[in-house]
């Protein structure tokens, strides 16, 4: 039996041992995927332990995205970010991928949203708003990015090729001539908070809410409202999963199944 793993901290109420394991079991792959909590001063233990005992495949969340980095041979892209979620033990060294990205990218492609050429607003510059700036730049998108810090924009924007930084206070003019939305704040996990002001949407916006707690946010709710089209958080967190899954096993994903899995935890 292979055994897959995620380390962070709590990892208590994560999504990714049902969405995996339903995985494995369409594909009648004899797997399980566990969870734990290293303290943050045995990350690079856990790390080496994982690989000695034979693990298959790790997930990485937070508050370790960043501090992995030193354990493992990060790709270009988990480089960039400067965060790896997923670490693959297939090689000698082990080695650190960002799938949060390819999240976003795959959660637009499952709407048929085009990116290339696209105008985007990012609004947040932590780990998730970083993943989707250079998700959305790499797929063509000329990004801006607003955040309540506006430093932390601005900083976000220098490590992102042609993006612009922002504060929020001037969201609308932001947003009037831009297809793509993407809300990577943590605001909507609150009933009725949101990031963007509702008179601020409009129909011509495809808009991506990485909040997945609740599913159905007051943004997005606004967003339907206004006609725009609408993705929940759910969708980013399955194809981030997705593309951990065909890392490790080599097999595409049932992505049916997984999202079901997933939804049915949500
Ligand atoms: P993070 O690194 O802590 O960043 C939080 C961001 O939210 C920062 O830009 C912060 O702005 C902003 N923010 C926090 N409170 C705010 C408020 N009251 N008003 C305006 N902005 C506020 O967190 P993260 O890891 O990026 O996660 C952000 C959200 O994305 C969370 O809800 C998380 O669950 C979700 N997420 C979803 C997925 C998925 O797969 N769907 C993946 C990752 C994360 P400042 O810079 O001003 O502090």
């Amino acid at each position: 039996m292979d055994v897959y793993a995620l380390i962070g901290n709590p990892v208590g109420h994560s999504l990714s041992p049902p969405m995996h394991e339903a995985g494995y079991e369409a594909l009648g792959i004899d797997a399980r995927y566990v969870t734990f909590e290293p303290a943050p001063e045995n990350v690079g233990a856990a790390i080496e332990g994982a690989q000695a005992l034979g693990v298959a495949g790790l997930n990485v969340t937070i508050p370790f995205k960043q501090d992995v980095l030193d354990h493992v041979d990060a790709d270009e892209l988990a480089s960039r970010i400067g965060a790896v979620n997923t670490v693959d033990f297939s090689g000698e060294r082990p080695t650190g991928h960002n799938t949060d990205a390819e999240g976003v990218r795959r959660a637009f492609d499952r709407y048929d949203v085009d990116l290339e050429g696209a105008t985007a607003v990012v609004v947040g510059a932590g780990g998730a708003g970083r993943a989707a700036a250079f998700a959305l730049s790499d797929a063509g998108a000329d990004v801006r990015i607003a955040n309540r810090t506006e430093a932390h924009a601005h900083d976000l924007a220098a490590d992102v090729p042609g993006a612009s930084g922002h504060g929020l206070e001037g969201l609308d003019d932001l947003l009037a001539d831009a297809t793509v939305l993407v809300n990577a704040t943590s605001v909507g996990m609150e009933e009725s908070a949101t990031p963007v002001p509702a008179d601020a949407l409009h129909g011509d916006l495809a808009v991506l809410d990485a909040v997945y707690r609740p599913l159905e946010t007051t943004l997005l709710s606004d967003a339907a409202d206004a006609g725009a089209t609408t993705i929940d958080g759910a969708w980013m967190l399955l194809y981030q999963g997705v593309a951990a899954f065909e890392r490790w096993t080599g097999e595409d994903a049932p992505v049916d199944a997984m999202n079901a899995a997933l939804r049915d935890e949500l």
